[in-house]
């Protein structure tokens, strides 16, 4: 079968024919139909994070057929639609029984540790496969897997209840997700805190509270905004040091920060004032669960995310176009997204 794969850091990926996988005990044989091209993917060419085995084929948003079930992978038939969870964990050990699987010692994510989805086929345990209903296009299926997961998992780490304030830092893609799952999961307002006018104006048509930090401190205006009191819960998408103070300085009493915008630089906080005070919490967001997939999928079937407007064009799977959808991704930032579709 054909599969795009990263030979070596900071080399083009190239285009190799290699042995279709077989589906192993308790796996599935997955016809790839859709895989998204991420900015982690771009970072893993440019050899910024660790990949191996190499060569390796990448792309960890994916979804597809079921082709064939292994011995004991009976939940699934072939034919079935699915899109994949990126995370092989042992699925045993206590992270995992306890519904903290993205800690498992074990944990091999696809397209990063095991041959992803810039393939024809791909093999992956069966637990990882989730239902595609057939409203919901494989291109949206794939994208779903990454970056709105993500955005569900902040939102739950922060444990947002309905009626409850929101301020999204970051309206790229973890952002589009964010601020439409705030408003399904009940929120009473959402503010969409950026400095590029085109997201803003995008934001805003979701049914968010634009506010532009190129002209104004993003905090008083929140607090302004909200009658002085600021927000129950901040997100941090972008990782940056100045947002991520931000977001613990506009929240209310009990507020929570919840950060996933990925930095190794420090930031300032005030102990009293800002988190002692008020009871606040600074809460981390590390990836997703696959617990929280199915929830996902249904937000989409039921029209509360809506990822028809997320994806920028779509490439066969061809070394060339997926090479100059990485470029786009060095240049442009995260707005662009790409999907291969076979
Ligand atoms: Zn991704
Ligand atoms: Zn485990």
């Amino acid at each position: 079968m054909k599969a795009v794969r990263l030979v070596q850091p900071g080399r083009r990926l190239e285009l190799q024919e290699v042995e279709v996988p077989a589906a192993g005990p308790g796996e599935l044989l997955v016809r790839v139909k859709a895989a998204g091209i991420c900015h982690s993917d771009a970072h893993y060419r440019a050899g910024k994070s660790r990949v191996q085995p190499l060569p390796l084929t990448l792309g960890h948003e994916v979804a597809g057929v079921v082709e064939t079930a292994g011995a004991g992978a009976t939940n699934f038939s072939p034919g079935e639609r699915v899109c994949l969870h990126y995370l092989v964990t042992c699925g045993e050990c206590g992270h995992c029984q306890g519904g903290s699987e993205q800690f498992c010692a074990s944990a091999a994510m696809i397209g990063k540790h095991r041959d992803g989805g810039y393939a024809e086929f791909i093999a992956i345990p069966s637990r990882n496969a989730f239902r595609l209903p057939d409203e919901i296009p494989f291109e949206q299926g794939a994208i779903l897997m990454c970056s709105s997961a993500t955005a569900l998992h902040a939102l739950n780490k922060a444990r947002l209840q309905p009626g409850e304030s929101v301020a999204v830092f970051g309206t790229g893609g973890l952002g589009f997700s964010a601020i439409q799952l705030a408003i399904a999961l009940g929120a009473r307002e959402v503010f969409a805190v950026d400095i590029k006018l085109g997201k803003l104006e995008r934001a805003k048509g979701l049914g968010a509270v634009p506010v532009n930090a190129a002209e104004c401190d993003p905090v008083l205006e929140i607090r302004r905004l909200t009658g002085g009191g600021g927000v129950d819960v901040a997100l941090e998408l972008i990782g940056l040091p100045r947002t991520m103070q931000q977001a613990v300085r506009v929240l209310a009493i009990k507020g929570r920060a919840a950060l996933a915008g990925i930095t190794d630089k420090t930031f300032e906080v005030a102990p009293y004032e800002e988190v002692l005070n008020k009871e606040a919490e600074i809460i981390g967001v590390s990836d997703h669960l696959a617990q929280e997939l199915p929830l996902l999928i249904q937000m989409v079937r039921d029209g509360k995310l809506i990822l028809s407007k997320a994806i920028t064009r779509t490439v066969p799977l061809e070394a060339g176009a997926i090479n100059e959808a990485l470029d786009g991704l060095e240049g442009f930032g995260e707005d662009v997204r790409v999907v291969i579709t076979m």
